[in-house]
């Protein structure tokens, strides 16, 4: 593989992790890389926080070792060894019911195997006939090459709304805080694209079984310290510069000058301003803040897939409850729950923490971690104070568990307009507006802005690195040969 000579100078935007993952690739190549983010830590969605005597996440819980090309940057990051797997256990689904467990082989997209499904009593008599069907519809739809369709739609012509609204809604719907009606196949379940567009069977299939959508427990790790470990050895050796926003980009002649505004630390005072030259700029930032910064220098339309993205504000609860708790309550023997958007409840999912994390058993207390919020659902989120979101969530869970032992220790961490909807088409709307970053970098005679993260290329820790990993080669001027998910810019 030969590379360009890289680029001397470049500003990353987003000390996320897709960012830092840039960041650090492109130091590596012998770039000199300014990281600024507006928050005070690194991490972006990761927030590691103390509980009792415990690092616990508010954010981002796990990474999901989805890919060969994740689990070696874990171990270039010295990760690998320490790292710690999610224990067994079953993972609860709501139904009307009451909680089933949800059955071997289903994933975020489906189920991949059929013999659990029937055994599981999620699905009913005629749900059941028609999921069995799937094998002889997979030949007869299948999606053109440019084709997109929302995750439903996908998914209820191939296996029958009940798998669409009892699985795939409570799973993918939850991961995305989004609506299956409106979320893209192409973009949201990238792994499902290449089974939809052959037509082969998922339930058949071994190879769509491999790279579909069933996922092994142990495939999700974190470590004893925390998840912000990741984002911590990223950084290591990065210049990066804390609540620092980018704004007021600008095209110059054979570059960009962004002005850089550090607010003040501890006491009052305006902060400082500066006015900085760089050869190539990096946005890992959500495509709102995104679409500000590129306002110069494209056009309203082809920017639109940026300002016009979608964003679902979430919030969670976290909990620490007398260790006697999970004594009393068979249901947090399971790792969590998940539940459907049309439970009518607030609760989105649970997971008792102290249950799936081998490092998080305690002597004296159980956690567990609740969450709410999905697309459109905004201003209700908003309008309740953590008091009443907490009550709320608290009484869905005794509602769903029996647990009704009040918690010794709560930490509400809102986490607003910060999950990406990615809907049908978007994938198509990006190839626009990167397109016109190309153009606007020629005609400055500059390399294009690149733009990492997961507002383009897909939810999730995996798919935020691969999206980092991405944009570096593309500066650099190298094609991937792995990628970890489905990123890649070209
Ligand atoms: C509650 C929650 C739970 C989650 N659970 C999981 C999970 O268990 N597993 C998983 O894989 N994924 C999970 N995710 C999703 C995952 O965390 C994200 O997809 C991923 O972290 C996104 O990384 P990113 O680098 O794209 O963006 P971010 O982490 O959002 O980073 C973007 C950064 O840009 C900065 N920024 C924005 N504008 C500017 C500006 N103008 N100037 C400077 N800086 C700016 C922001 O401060 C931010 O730090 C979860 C997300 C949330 C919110």
């Amino acid at each position: 593989m030969t590379s360009l000579p890289p680029p001397p100078n470049v500003l990353v935007v987003g000390a996320g992790v897709s960012g830092l993952t840039a960041a650090r690739r492109l130091a590596a190549a012998g770039a000199v890389v300014t990281v600024v983010d507006a928050g005070d830590r690194v991490g972006g969605q990761i927030r590691t926080v103390d509980l009792a005597d415990r690092r616990l996440e508010v954010g981002a819980e796990a990474v999901h070792l989805a890919s060969p090309a994740v689990r070696a940057l874990l171990a270039e990051l010295g990760l690998a060894d320490d790292a710690v797997a999610s224990g067994p256990g079953a993972t609860w689904l709501v139904t009307r019911r009451g909680l089933r467990r949800l059955p071997a082989g289903v994933g975020p997209s489906g189920p991949t195997q059929l013999g659990p499904v029937v055994r599981s009593g999620i699905l009913g008599p005629l749900g059941l006939a028609r999921a069995a069907l799937e094998p002889s519809i997979a030949r007869r739809r299948v999606l053109g090459p440019d084709e997109d369709v929302d995750v439903r739609q996908f998914v209820a012509g191939r296996f029958g709304s009940q798998v669409a609204d009892r699985f795939v809604d409570p799973m993918l719907g939850g991961l995305h805080s989004g609506d299956i009606n409106r979320l893209s196949l192409q973009s949201a379940a990238p792994r499902l694209l290449e089974v939809a567009r052959s037509g082969r069977s998922l339930t058949l299939s071994r190879s769509a079984r491999r790279s579909g959508p069933s996922v092994a427990p142990a495939a999700f790790v974190t470590w004893r310290e925390g998840l912000e470990r990741l984002p911590l050895a990223l950084a290591t050796g990065l210049d990066v510069r804390l609540r620092t926003r980018a704004h007021g980009l600008q095209g110059v002649p054979g570059g960009y000058q962004v002005t850089l505004q550090t607010a003040a630390s501890g006491e009052a005072g305006e902060g400082e301003e500066q006015v900085e030259r760089f050869d190539a700029v990096v946005l890992a930032c959500p495509a709102t803040a995104a679409a500000d910064l590129v306002a110069p220098l494209v056009a309203d339309a082809d920017r639109a897939a940026l300002a016009g993205q979608r964003f679902a504000s979430v919030a969670t609860v976290l909990l620490a409850f007398p260790r006697s708790v999970v004594d009393m309550r068979p249901a947090l023997r399971g790792t969590g729950i998940m539940l459907s958007s049309t439970s009518g409840r607030l609760l989105k999912s649970a997971t008792f923490v102290s249950t799936k994390w081998p490092h998080q058993r305690h002597s004296d207390l159980y956690f567990a971690r609740l969450s709410a919020g999905r697309a459109g659902q905004d201003a209700a989120l908003d309008a309740l104070d953590d008091d009443t979101l907490a009550g709320m969530l608290l009484a869905d869970l005794a509602d769903l568990t029996g647990v009704t032992t009040r918690p010794v220790e709560r930490l509400v961490t809102r986490w607003p307009h910060t999950m990406p909807q990615l809907e049908v088409g978007h994938a198509g709307r990006l190839a626009r507006v990167r397109a016109a970053l190309d153009g606007a970098g020629s005609n400055l005679g500059a390399h294009p802005i690149l733009l990492a993260g997961s507002s383009y290329d897909g939810v999730g820790l995996a798919a935020a690195l691969a999206s980092g990993e991405a944009a570096a080669a593309s500066l650099l001027g190298e094609r991937l040969t792995t990628s970890p998910t489905s990123a890649s810019h070209r």
